[in-house]
């Protein structure tokens, strides 16, 4: 007999297991996620852990302010994220993710920068963020380990990281609480329209859903294309570093003017580089791989803004995929022309917005919020 559920979510990353916990728990769905991998084992296991509110750097040095413009509402769902992920640990009864708060702070070590900062915050003030703008003394006051060089900066109190490892899976065990299914090893290879429902096929046979949430991640454009929609999706191999443990030296988390820099520690001494910086796909496997150019690239960067981080030895670095658009703004909502079919797709900084856009869609998906609800309306696919 062919398996049926009121929602069938794609993709098992830190977006599919959120969002099915909103459907069980908020909506009383009959739920299955279906993981063509092991969850968590694609971007939302293998980022950096940054809570971003910031405008990012390099998109805002290279595509200027006129995207910045652009990109600006994308602020509120990235603040609506770290408010969520202060809930998190108590709802999910996880003290495991290890979410804090310090502040983030961005350091211009030229004038220039410095100038670029003050365009940059004021456009993110606009949206409601708090970040302020320090001089030199400030910026050396609040953050000593700070090379001598630093001109002065921004710094942006609701910014902070949790604990990638640990996220999608306390998402996973509260969903399955409120009785939600969950199939790892299990790749969804099309669907078709039955009725009003739709018919997923999968490597384990054919479930019948009223509705499907799309949350591949870097493949959500791939599973849209079934449907016949070109939804302007990428995926990029970008790397991480993680050096030796050391005693308490950086609170924040730490982002260079200059070029792609996020810098932190953990809760257990290891001080987390990456930022951004593009890693290599095997030419054999097809697999992320580092590259060296960037390794030596970031680590050089993250020395001139934070000195001290010269002495600690580097454990291990690591590249994946992560889920792009050029225009940095997510997907989120009901497919056009594809009714029941939704989309939760938060591209680059999906770790920071997660758990809130999942939230929003599955929401959506249940009837309870409107498709034009100003939240959510201006993400819509196709908008
Ligand atoms: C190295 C790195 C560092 C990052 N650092 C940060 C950071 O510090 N802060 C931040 O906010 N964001 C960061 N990000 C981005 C963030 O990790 C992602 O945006 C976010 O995790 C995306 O979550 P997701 O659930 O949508 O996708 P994913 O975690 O990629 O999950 C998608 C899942 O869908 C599955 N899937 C795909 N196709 C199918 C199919 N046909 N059938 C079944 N399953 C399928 C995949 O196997 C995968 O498990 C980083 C990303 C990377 C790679």
């Amino acid at each position: 007999m062919r398996e049926h559920a009121d929602f069938v979510v794609i993709g098992g990353g830190l977006a599919g297991c959120a969002v099915a916990y909103h459907l069980a728990r908020d909506g009383g769905a009959d739920v299955v996620v279906l993981e063509q991998g092991e969850l968590n084992a694609a971007a939302s296991g293998n980022n950096s852990g940054s809570f971003h509110a910031q405008i990012p750097v390099e998109p805002f040095l290279n595509q200027g302010e006129g995207w910045a413009h652009r990109f600006a509402p994308t602020l509120r769902l990235m603040m609506g994220g770290i408010a969520r992920w202060m809930e998190l640990p108590g709802e999910l009864g996880a003290p495991e993710l290890e979410v804090t708060a310090k502040g983030g702070i961005m350091v211009a070590r030229r004038p220039a920068e410095l100038e670029m900062l003050r365009r940059k915050s004021a456009i993110e003030r606009a949206m409601g963020l708090d970040v302020r703008l320090l001089d030199r003394a400030e910026m050396l006051s609040l953050a000593p380990y700070l090379a001598p060089e630093t001109v002065g900066g921004t710094c942006c109190p609701i910014e902070g990281k949790a604990n990638p490892l640990m996220a999608t899976f306390a998402f996973a065990r509260a969903a399955q609480r409120h009785g939600a299914r969950i199939r790892r090893g299990c790749r969804v290879t099309g669907m078709t329209h039955d009725g009003a429902a739709w018919l997923v096929a999968t490597s384990a046979g054919t479930i019948r859903a009223q509705r499907v949430v799309n949350c591949a991640g870097a493949a959500a454009g791939e599973v849209a294309a079934w449907l016949g929609l070109d939804l302007p999706i990428e995926a990029h191999p970008i790397q991480v570093t993680v050096t030796e443990r050391a005693e308490p030296l950086v609170p924040h988390l730490v982002y260079s003017a200059a070029d792609r820099l996020s810098l932190k520690q953990t809760a257990q001494g290891s001080v987390i580089i990456g930022g951004g910086w593009p890693g290599r796909l095997h030419p054999v496997t097809g697999l992320p791989v580092v590259s060296e150019d960037s390794l030596v690239a970031n680590l050089r960067l993250a020395i001139e803004v934070v000195p001290a981080v010269a002495r600690l030895r580097v454990v291990r670095s690591w590249a994946a995929i992560v889920n792009g658009t050029q225009d940095w703004r997510p997907i989120l909502g009901e497919l056009p022309g594809e009714p029941g079919v939704f989309l939760c797709f938060f591209p680059w900084m999906g770790f920071t917005a997660g758990p809130h856009v999942a939230r929003l869609v599955a929401e959506l998906a249940l009837g309870r919020r409107a498709a034009d609800d100003p939240e959510i309306a201006g993400f819509a696919p196709g908008a």
